[in-house]
């Protein structure tokens, strides 16, 4: 039973705006407990150089994933892949998985299998062992739970909250392909339901329908972190869009920021796309999400140790918290950002 009378609706506050409310007064008990709430994962202390970094993410039928375009061994992938990518954003590497479901009779076990079949290529991609889980039934739809534990180095993890002023911004791979890629599966589902028997027009489009049903973690950027000798100040991966995430890492580093339009990594046919849905393609790669790049800050001394790698963009550099976090478009025109990013509990 619900003992609070005063009813608030969730959509008031969103998701973050919902957390917050639910964990601002959590105190952690143990020492061992080094990151509770607040980053891509909790850290755990065990004693020694390494450390344990944990992570959990959890999709909807009918909320994350529409089953009528998404096949059950590509949303198996993602979400491996999804929760790999907030272990790489504490520089860590993925390691053990647990996956749980809660499923209607409506799905047959060859559908399980598929679901499967995807997470377990994603685990064999990227060297991770499936350790356990939880199998349920629920009463409508699926929803699917992951857990990830990785490992990483105390000294080398990166949080959120370290971005010092004039630190440089950095994105890895190029950014909306993933919302755009929604957008065309969408189109096409809008016209089967007008004309069923239609086939989807879907071709020559395989990159951001890529970047949309297989998504990957950046894997790689930790690893290319630790050849090159690069400590990053603060980092974070882009589910929500970037612009969400860089406010994320501002008010936790409590700073500002300043964000250059014409630097924003888009690929090709990503503009091209956006343009054909009279978007702006800018607008979602700031707001779109799913794109699975980590963002990151480094000192600016460092420049040198990424300069020139194609993967690897500067975008701009953080400023004093009076500063705000502000947009530089390309007429040169300063606007100040305000994260828009997917909220699956806002109205
Ligand atoms: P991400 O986008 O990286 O998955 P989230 O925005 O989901 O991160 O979560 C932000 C922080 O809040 C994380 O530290 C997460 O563990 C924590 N968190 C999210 N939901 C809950 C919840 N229901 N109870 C406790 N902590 C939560
Ligand atoms: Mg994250």
């Amino acid at each position: 039973m619900l003992e609070n009378k005063a009813r608030t609706p969730i959509s008031e506050v969103g998701e973050f705006g919902l957390i917050k409310h639910l964990t601002e007064n959590i105190k952690l008990k143990h020492a061992t407990s080094l990151k509770g709430i607040g980053d891509d994962a909790a850290v755990i202390d065990n004693g020694g150089e390494t450390v344990t970094v944990v992570s959990t993410d959890m999709l909807t039928e009918g909320v994350h994933f529409d089953l009528t375009y998404v096949p059950l061994k590509h949303l198996g992938y993602k979400v491996a892949t999804v929760n790999f990518s907030d272990i790489c954003a504490m520089n860590a590497v993925p390691k053990q998985l647990l996956i749980s479901i809660a499923v209607s009779s409506r799905f047959p076990i060859d559908a399980l299998e598929e679901l499967y079949s995807g997470i377990l290529i994603a685990c064999e991609r990227y060297n991770v062992d499936l350790v356990g889980g939880d199998t349920t039934s629920s009463v409508s739809g699926l929803t699917i739970s992951a857990t990830i534990i990785g490992e990483g180095i105390k000294d080398k993890l990166v949080y959120r909250n370290g971005a010092k002023e004039k630190d440089l911004i950095c994105v890895t791979g190029d950014l909306g392909g993933a919302y755009v890629g929604l957008l065309l599966l969408e189109r096409e589902k809008g016209v089967f339901a007008s004309a069923p028997g239609a086939q989807p027009e879907l071709e020559g489009n395989d990159y951001i329908l890529e970047r949309q049903l297989k998504p990957e973690a950046r894997i790689d950027i930790p690893m290319l972190f630790s050849e090159i000798g690069l400590q990053p100040t603060s980092m974070i991966d882009i589910s929500d869009g970037l612009a969400s995430e860089l406010m994320h890492l501002c008010t936790q580093s409590e700073l500002g920021a300043q964000l250059y339009e014409e630097k924003i990594p888009l690929d090709p046919m990503t503009y091209e796309r956006a343009r054909e849905f009279n978007l702006d393609p800018t607008t979602c790669a700031m707001n779109g999400g799913e794109d699975y790049e980590l963002l990151f800050t480094i000192n600016a001394d460092d420049f040198e140790k990424i300069k020139g790698n194609p993967d690897i963009t500067v975008i701009g550099y953080m400023t004093d918290k009076n500063s705000g976090v502000n947009l530089i478009s390309k007429s040169n025109s300063s606007h100040p950002i305000v994260a828009q990013g997917w909220d699956s509990l806002k109205k």
